[in-house]
């Protein structure tokens, strides 16, 4: 088959579009990324500041996230992550009670078993009740469109999941993997994630984490790759209409496209997708957004170990030593993750530092011996759409009535939440989409 004369417009450069231009790009077909901002990454990128590079948000993995690792590996980017060889999570909390949920050398789902049957930060019983609500989540069907009307809390409470345990156990994973709190968060996806990542192959939940900064995992290393397979990328590049043709409009110019892939937030997708081409596009901004706000401290001497460590009875929920992703010569640079973190968005810099400073020193208690040599928060307010019951139904498919039209995005109806995995799966399946529509061949790196 020959390529298309004019190149797959790709309308966004976060990891959603940059998966689709790689794999169209390695199928032989021509593409043009198109990217409103200076710089590739979207939603997960970094910055520099007094030399240190801060990611705009602590971003982790899981060993099942195939699509994502695949598109680290187009990237190269698989040697800049560290990827546990076994789930492991210490669990911390501020009275220094400790518990650990390791997975043990045993086949899925009975893996963590062992892990629970000795979690110290819950009681017996509640562990037992934690087995039992396992295997009661395990038989849910994630797709069930009545699952999207029911909120995690409610389930829980429903199969004797006490607030103990939704606390040091539940919610720990939920509020991080779906940016809402237990009683906000759709049943659907949250019974997706837990089957796949911790009920289903013992080693789906290793968890990975990048020691290089977001831009260089990312940004940097995918406009190279997309230049390398023969495409072409433009940043500050807002696109400002999409016509019939297809064909869309940047500065005031039509450009011709043979298919166009809309990889934006949902939010700019309703604008900017013709209503004949989705004409439920109005409901899409249903979707809302969630929150989550990163703050990042920088002590004058190491403080802790830890790589990383989830906590319980904190403001702290997740925290990370990014001492040497942020290029950090002395000292330690640790980030806080704060997900769904509403009660932070619009809080001064001075409350949170009032508020996270002494939570850290009751975690690590070196931390109150060391100084603080630097504090500051990133907030993203959309950080996330917001995986509420009702959200599932509003997710669009990937095509359009326009053939040559297709949808992506981590908010599309990829079966994954909100996430870097769901964001590579929507580009790689939008590219498929568009291969056919071209007659072009196979595209690699689909995930299966
Ligand atoms: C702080 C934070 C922490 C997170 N943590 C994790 C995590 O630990 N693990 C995980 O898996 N996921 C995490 N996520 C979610 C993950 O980052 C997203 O799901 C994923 O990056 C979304 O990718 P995307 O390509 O779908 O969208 P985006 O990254 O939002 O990319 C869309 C792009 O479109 C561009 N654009 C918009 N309008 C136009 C226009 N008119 N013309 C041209 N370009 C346009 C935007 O500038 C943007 O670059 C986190 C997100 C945040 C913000």
């Amino acid at each position: 088959m020959s390529a298309p004369a004019a190149p797959v417009a790709i309308v966004g450069g976060g990891l959603a579009g940059i998966a689709a231009a790689l794999a169209l790009g390695e199928a032989g077909c021509p593409v043009t990324v198109y990217e409103a901002r200076p710089r590739l990454g979207g939603a997960a990128h970094s910055f520099r500041r007094d030399g240190l590079a801060v990611d705009n948000g602590q971003h982790v993995f899981l060993r099942c996230c195939t699509a994502y690792r695949g598109l680290l590996d187009r990237l190269d980017g698989s040697r800049r992550v560290r990827l546990q060889d076994r789930f492991d999570v210490p669990v911390l909390t501020p009275d220094g009670r400790t518990g650990r949920l390791r997975r043990a050398a045993l086949p899925g789902p009975l893996h963590l078993l062992p892990a629970l049957a000795t979690y110290s930060l819950l009681r017996p019983a509640d562990r037992a009740r934690a087995v039992r609500g396992s295997l009661a989540l395990r038989r849910l069907d994630p797709a069930d469109p009545a699952l999207d009307q029911i909120d995690l809390g409610s389930w829980l409470a429903a199969h004797g999941q006490r607030a103990a345990a939704r606390q040091a156990l539940w919610e720990l994973f939920a509020v991080a993997a779906l940016n809402v709190g237990a009683d906000e968060a759709a049943l659907g996806p949250a019974a997706m994630v837990f089957q796949t990542a911790l009920l289903g192959r013992a080693d789906a939940a290793d968890i990975g984490v990048p020691f290089v900064p977001l831009g260089e995992l990312h940004s940097t290393a995918a406009e190279a790759a997309i230049v390398k397979s023969g495409g072409r990328v433009r940043l500050s590049a807002r696109v400002e209409a999409v016509e019939p043709g297809p064909a869309i409009v940047v500065k005031g110019t039509r450009i011709e496209a043979s298919a166009v892939i809309m990889a934006t937030p949902h939010e700019q997708a309703a604008k900017l997708v013709p209503e004949q081409a989705a004409p439920d596009r109005a409901r899409w901004s249903g979707l809302d957004a969630s929150p989550i706000v990163n703050v990042h401290v920088v002590y004058d001497r190491p403080v802790t170990r830890l790589p990383f460590a989830a906590v319980v009875g904190s403001p702290v929920q997740w925290v990370f030593d990014k001492t040497a992703a942020g290029g950090l010569d002395e000292g330690q640079y640790l980030t806080v993750s704060v997900s769904a973190a509403h009660q932070w968005i619009d809080t001064s810099v001075s409350r949170v530092r009032a508020e996270f400073v002494p939570a850290l020193e009751r975690l690590f208690p070196e931390a109150s011996r060391a100084r603080v040599t630097d504090f500051f928060v990133t907030r993203e307010r959309r950080a996330t759409f917001r995986q509420a019951p009702g959200s599932g139904a509003l997710r669009p498919a990937a095509a359009t009535r326009w053939p040559g039209l297709c949808l992506a995005g981590a908010w599309t109806d990829t079966g994954w939440p909100d996430t870097m995995e769901g964001a590579v799966r929507s580009g790689l399946h939008a590219a498929r989409l568009v291969r056919r529509h071209l007659g072009l061949g196979h595209v690699n790196g689909s995930p299966s």
